[in-house]
């Protein structure tokens, strides 16, 4: 689309934003540039594009064209003013994180997190000399003390992964304010189409676009979006975005890029040197998911809100945590940050506790038994003999993984369908 286009709707942005019709042959779906290099005009545009005076493509770890739209696609639907794709959620923390922190840096993050992000951050991260302090999001006065001279960012996710908690964004991204640091906001599980984490304060937003923005279960992928709203300059924090970048022969990345300067050192020095790209294969799957996103995310919770009001109602069953229901503390917040819903996952007890579990997860029919979310298919999993297995018991109840939990994804089947075999695998559980 034109740069003078209309303000497009959410649906019309999610199959048109960043593409047009193949310059080279006209194709009108995004072709998959299956490419590493790109051969250069002549000498001086080739010193150009290494001096980041030019803007084009040198070598696909760095960019590509499937990628760019797909970058741009995600950067629109987020109302950010740039994107950087990269492999997995997974590596969209890690550079997320990589222009903001140094060693002996921290991240205050939620404690309600993706249990491998809750791995990323309090083991891994710590080779880099990077800490993140886990703190209770729902205790504001928690977060501010949290925070020191040395917090570089604020990291939590829109709604949480599992249990369906929604972090009170707006009272997050003012302590973030006032600390003078970004908001990160993981919004896998929300996605753009449920909630616009920029809209609420939000500075930076990570994705995994392995889950619902590709929606088939078939393509890995992470995103970093930048607001392009935070001033790098503004205090002595930010070194590698604000002052000379010794990688560049001294070039000021906010100076030079202004308020793409986060999204350049992304691709210039975090893709470039650590080298998470993603494949044009898997960004080429991610844009065709994108284009029925609206449609499948409205699903998605209208399938979800029938199944956890029938699990609530059922004698079988203990307690359900969704967001959707008027029983759950994220209530209120769903409704205010989440108008159109609160995504497609839960957990669930289940009254006969772990061996109940264990056998209603070996007698669904529809179900599968899997460790992923966000796909068109129904997928359930007993974390705490699976994902959460390493955790003592009293971790797993904190990362509301206990013993009688078991989360669902739910897909885009038929509602009744769905119902009908959690009732069939129920029976056959507690018999
Ligand atoms: C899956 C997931 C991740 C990690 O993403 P990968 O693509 O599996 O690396 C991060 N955050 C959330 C909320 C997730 O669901």
């Amino acid at each position: 689309m034109s740069d003078d286009a209309p303000q497009y709707s959410f649906e019309t942005l999610q199959i048109h934003a960043g593409s047009q019709p193949d310059p080279a042959t006209g194709a009108r779906q995004t072709p998959i540039y299956q490419n590493t290099g790109y051969v250069f005009r002549d000498a001086d545009h080739a010193a150009a594009l290494f001096n980041l005076q030019e803007v084009g493509f040198i070598y696909s770890r760095l960019t590509n064209p499937t990628v760019a739209v797909l970058q741009e696609r995600v950067a629109t639907l987020e109302g950010g003013v740039g994107a950087v794709a990269c492999s997995s959620g997974h590596s969209a923390q890690i550079l997320a994180l990589l222009p903001l922190m140094s060693p002996g840096d921290n991240v205050v993050v939620s404690t309600r997190l993706y249990g491998g992000t809750v791995t990323q951050f309090s083991q891994t991260i710590k080779r880099f000399g990077w800490e993140a302090k886990f703190v209770d999001f729902d205790d504001k006065g928690s977060v501010s003390r949290a925070c020191t001279k040395k917090t570089k960012a604020i990291f939590c996710e829109s709604i949480a992964n599992p249990g369906g908690y929604v972090t009170d964004l707006p009272a997050i991204a003012k302590i973030a304010e006032r600390k003078g640091v970004p908001l990160i906001v993981d919004n896998t599980t929300a996605t753009p189409y449920l909630c616009r984490p920029f809209e609420h304060g939000a500075n930076i937003v990570v994705h995994s676009t392995t889950k619902y923005m590709s929606g088939n279960g078939t393509a890995m992928g992470g995103m970093v979006v930048d607001s392009g709203t935070f001033d790098w300059s503004a205090s002595e924090k930010f070194p590698s975005l604000s002052q000379p970048e010794p990688a560049y022969h001294g070039l000021k990345f906010h100076e030079t890029f202004g308020a793409l300067a986060y999204t350049f050192h992304g691709i210039a020095i975090g893709l470039r040197d650590i080298g998470p790209c993603q494949s044009p294969q898997n960004a080429f799957q991610t844009l065709l998911g994108l284009e029925t996103l609206s449609l499948r995310m409205e699903r998605h919770c209208e399938n979800a809100k029938k199944i956890a009001t029938w699990l609530e109602d059922d004698d079988r069953i203990e307690s359900v945590s969704y967001a959707g229901l008027k029983s759950s503390p994220s209530y209120r917040k769903g409704r205010k940050l989440c108008p159109k819903g609160t995504s497609g996952l839960f957990t669930f007890k289940v009254k006969g506790g772990y061996e109940a579990c264990q056998k209603l997860v070996d007698n669904v029919n529809i179900f599968s038994h899997v460790a992923n979310l966000g796909d068109t298919r129904s997928l359930i999993i007993h974390s705490a003999s699976t994902t959460h297995r390493q955790l003592t018991e009293e971790q797993q109840e904190a990362a509301g993984a206990g013993p009688d939990v078991v989360r669902v994804s739910i897909g885009l089947e038929n509602a009744d369908d769905l119902i009908a075999d959690l009732d069939q695998a129920l029976t056959a559980a507690l018999a």
